[in-house]
């Protein structure tokens, strides 16, 4: 016996040598083994042992040399089912690594299926040869069923994964994708030149070894794997903190709403305590006093929470994304005025000089949301004079840039105190942060000012700038594109504001021969409402639901009537469909009116779209609620 390695088999040597070593290198790795890693260690396995077979079939396989007939059958048997377990073994990793749903286990049956139709098959030739057999001359024929029974199998299972990896790869990570393809089609070129040189190059195997190479060291090196895992956990991470963070601005926003309400009659009440101990007699002038001034306490109290109420309703809602901005045209003269008047005494009772800048040729009038400008400029120049001992706070108006009817409103405030350090700049518009806390102590707030500011001006597609010197003083530069709205030139601005707002005031009135309906489950609420009106002189009417406000508007005759949104059973949107269909109602012509906790923004055009004649937000205004009461009476019932 004279056996030597036939040179076809060089390639399959190589590619036994490095699928070797690979094994050895694998053997010793450690980390966390998936379902598809081990799904590729059996492939990698196989198709090792598909090699050893091979190499030990073409070198021993030769009757020539003396192997007896059956070892050679054996071997060329062993050939076959070693290649096409191999592949069905890619095949099966493919489904895994692609279908990580689970959701194409079927494939992998059929695969098992037809690996055992082909197994049976072999099983039986070796009995009655049919696929493959050796002549008594020795010599090697194959039968006419060959090819379909030895070739079939691959063929599918290259084509079935291929076509499922065609189907997915769009789901696929690049980087899996791209290596599973790459490592397919370099099996199919050794497959196919194998074929086409009709065995004389065997470089199917060689050419799947090395298909096996690039998958373990691009998706199933334990590194890659470890980014994977720690991918997948931050991905998980992510998604917690997004719901979490979108479970707090709802909290938030359900939470003030729920808090408003109270506020409201803690607000309403402490009011009439004010009204009613100023009118007291002499003798209990000093109890009176006390009393009076705890009543102070109180207001002052509740108006901070409600203005912290309302910055965390804003915050949530910039976040939760439902900030909404209004464009309507407003008198910028009369804004600024308004706000400085307010400023101008906080900074000189704190003993701080108050300068205002304007530019002249400014337009008066701009199309923009005058509220949140308003309460832009207020929380800058808020915080000016609550971070500033002594010296001065400058604030100034100027226009930038003037294209068509568009221009960039600059308006700037500059303070001469503690200022803020270079690395706490970023900082400061932070929700909740506050910074330099040691020292700031003593002064009110709550840190969120700032990050409502900058989301606001954001929304408005402006933005801020921050200047300081720390023990100096800031300066604070907000830039906002607003678009001119028509009227002359601000001149003077205080006496375009203070023209403007003359006649807004609603003078002191009273009713005659009025009659208000009052809706709200609240009793607190009712009371609070009653007495706001009671100065008006009209008959109140109050009721605590729904059907008993149906049941009213059918017997008496109102000329406005009050309606709370939430209330059980049935709420103030369905009394008003209900009572506009109701044919006994005789009060369909009456302007009903929406007193609500419900302030998100949009929520009075949504009342008037309704069929709300308008709306009144609680905590209850009293200029505001007279000013409505006002515009929907008719003139003879004015007195
Ligand atoms: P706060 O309610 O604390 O005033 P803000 O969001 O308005 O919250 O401001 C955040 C922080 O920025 C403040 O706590 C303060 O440290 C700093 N800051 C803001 N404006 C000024 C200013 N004009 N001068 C100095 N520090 C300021």
């Amino acid at each position: 016996m004279n056996y030597s390695i036939p040179a076809k088999l060089y390639f399959e040597l190589a590619a036994f040598a490095y699928l070797l070593l690979l094994g050895i290198i694998a053997t010793f790795e450690t980390g966390v083994k998936t379902r598809t890693t081990k799904l590729f260690r059996s492939f990698e396995r196989f198709m090792l042992a598909a090699l050893v077979i091979s190499i030990l079939t073409y070198t021993f396989a030769v009757p020539e040399l003396g192997t007896p007939l059956w070892v050679c059958l054996i071997l060329r048997t062993m050939d076959s089912v070693a290649c096409v377990l191999s592949s069905q073994q890619y095949a099966l990793y493919m489904v895994a690594g692609i279908d990580e749903k689970g959701k194409y286990t079927i494939l992998a049956v059929i695969d098992w299926v037809v690996f055992g139709v082909y197994g049976l098959c072999m099983l039986i030739n070796l009995v009655h040869p049919f696929i493959l057999w050796y002549t008594a001359e020795g010599e090697y024929l194959h039968g006419s069923l060959f090819v379909p029974v030895v070739f079939t199998p691959p063929v599918y299972f290259m084509t079935s994964s291929l076509i499922l990896l065609f189907v997915r790869f769009k789901d696929l990570d690049r980087r899996r994708g791209y290596t599973l393809l790459a490592a397919s089609v370099i099996t199919l070129i050794g497959t196919v030149i194998q074929a086409a040189t009709g065995g004389a190059l065997l470089l199917s195997l060689p050419c799947g070894a090395m298909g096996v190479m690039i998958v373990y060291y691009v998706l199933e090196a334990p590194d890659y794997r470890k980014l994977q895992e720690s991918n997948e956990k931050l991905r998980i991470a992510e998604q917690n903190a997004i719901r979490a963070n979108r479970a707090k601005s709802d909290f938030l926003a359900s939470m003030s709403h729920e808090i408003r309400t109270p506020m409201n009659a803690v607000l309403g009440m402490d009011e009439m305590i004010l009204r009613e101990t100023e009118a007291g007699s002499v003798a209990d002038q000093e109890k009176l006093g006390r009393i009076h001034t705890y009543g102070e306490n109180i207001r002052d109290a509740g108006n901070v929470l409600l203005s912290i109420i309302n910055d965390i309703l804003d915050l949530s809602k910039i976040e939760s994304g439902k900030m909404e901005l209004v464009r309507e045209k407003y008198h910028f003269a009369k804004t600024l005025q308004d706000v400085n008047t307010m400023m101008r005494i906080r900074a000189e009772q704190k003993g701080l000089r108050y300068v205002v800048e304007t530019d002249g040729e400014m337009p008066e009038y701009f199309y923009g949301d005058e509220l949140r400008i308003r309460q832009i400029l207020v929380n800058i120049l808020n915080n000016a004079v609550k971070y500033t001992e002594k010296g001065s706070v400058t604030i100034s108006v100027t226009q930038k840039e003037l294209e068509g009817r568009n221009i960039t409103l600059r308006i700037a405030v500059r303070d001469t105190g503690i200022g803020i350090r270079k690395e706490d700049m970023e900082q400061i518009f932070g929700a909740f942060e506050r910074v330099d806390k040691e020292v700031n102590h003593h002064i009110e707030g709550t840190g969120l000012g700032l990050s409502i500011v900058k989301q606001l001006i954001i929304l408005m597609g402006g933005r801020i700038e921050v200047d300081s010197s720390f023990g100096e003083g800031s300066l604070f530069a907000v830039e906002i594109p607003q678009e001119i709205a028509g009227g002359g030139l601000m001149k003077n601005y205080e006496a375009d504001g203070e023209q403007e707002g003359a006649g807004q005031e609603v003078q002191v009135f009273r009713t005659k021969d009025c009659r208000f309906l009052l809706v709200d489950d609240n009793r607190m609420n009712l009371l609070v409402a009653k007495h706001f009106l009671d100065e008006l002189d009209a008959e109140i009417v109050s009721v605590t639901g729904g059907e008993e406000a149906l049941e009213k508007m059918r017997r008496e005759k109102y000329d406005l009537i009050f309606m709370d949104h939430m209330m059980p059973e049935m709420d103030g949107v369905q009394v008003l469909e209900i009572s506009r269909e109701d044919p006994e109602n005789i009060n369909r012509e009456t302007p009903m009116i929406m007193m609500t906790a419900n302030a998100l923004n949009g929520m009075r055009e949504e009342y008037l779209q309704t069929g709300f004649a308008d709306y009144i937000s609680k905590p209850i205004d009293s200029k505001q609620l007279m000013a409505v009461v006002r515009h929907h009476l008719p003139e003879e019932k004015i007195l």
